[in-house]
């Protein structure tokens, strides 16, 4: 199947701060974050059978998507989009997930220790874990530093994700990036619980370093954990596709090891949505 787990919706002027905006201008240059609907729709979930979109609201990193923009775009494509709802500990509880979860039909969480410089252990996000729990909501964490310089990396430690695993068996939980920075310890950690995964989003603009990492991840026996999705505007879901199955070219006429082709299709192919249990 054709599924994108990792896609953002976000007008640059109307939702990021100046400040965010600045540092992602001089990363990225001018515009970079900017992917209205339309543009989404056009250039890369028209081509799925399925893409998750969602928004960043989350205080300290300075961009405030608000959920109902993502509601009333998934609305217009209930057949192919499934949203997924914002989620700052530092603001929300238990009450605006089921909110959003009831009043804007949203399928899942996305969430942050970074972008809300709020640890994986602080109780503010235990009522998060239990929600999502309770209502079968799985939860996707942005786990690693990123552009904003009003978020730290001290809130971003994965270790607490061993016991938050355990605790919540039925809780479906996806590392986004890898795991990014912390890939080697996050893979140790996923490959230990069935309900951890982690996503390939942002990885094909460094091939080098993704295929490393897959590697990692192949030697392990983990790859089962491994899922598409592409961190779209950095990157289409057909850009996605087709780096992930290309990776080994780093490899072509050298004696570094290779990833089996049936074992990246098996990736690129995976009916992620029925694999977290998302209610469609
Ligand atoms: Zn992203």
């Amino acid at each position: 199947m054709k599924i994108d787990i990792h896609t953002h919706v976000m007008l640059e002027k109307k939702h990021m701060s100046p400040a965010v905006r600045a540092s992602t201008d001089s990363l990225w240059g001018e515009g970079s974050m900017d992917c209205p609907c339309e543009w989404h729709w056009e250039k890369t979930a028209r081509e799925t059978d399925r893409t998750v979109v969602f928004g960043s609201r989350f205080q300290a990193a300075g961009m405030m998507v608000d959920d109902e923009y993502v509601a009333n775009y998934v609305a217009q494509h209930p057949e192919t989009l499934i949203g997924f709802m914002s989620i700052d500990p530092t603001l929300d509880g238990a009450n605006e997930i089921e909110r959003k979860c009831h009043d804007l039909n949203l399928k899942g969480i996305k969430t942050s220790p970074f972008y809300c410089n709020c640890a994986l252990d602080d109780p503010r996000f235990e009522i998060i874990f239990s929600t999502a729990e309770r209502l079968g909501l799985p939860i996707m964490l942005h786990q690693g530093p990123a552009f904003p310089q009003t978020c730290f990396t001290k809130y971003a430690d994965p270790k607490p994700l061993e016991e938050i695993a355990l605790r919540h068996p039925k809780l479906n939980i996806i590392i986004a990036h890898m795991g990014y920075p912390w890939e080697y310890e996050i893979l140790h950690i996923v490959r230990r619980y069935p309900n951890l995964f982690v996503d390939i989003s942002a990885m094909i603009q460094q091939p080098w370093d993704f295929y490393n990492k897959l590697i990692m991840y192949h030697e392990w026996h983990c790859l089962d954990h491994v899922l598409l999705g592409s961190d779209f505007p950095f990157g289409t879901w057909k850009e996605t596709y087709n780096g992930l199955m290309n990776v080994n070219y780093m490899a072509e006429g050298t004696h570094l090891p290779q990833i089996p082709e049936k074992d990246l299709l098996r990736i690129a192919e995976r009916d992620t949505i029925d694999l977290l249990g998302i209610d469609t």
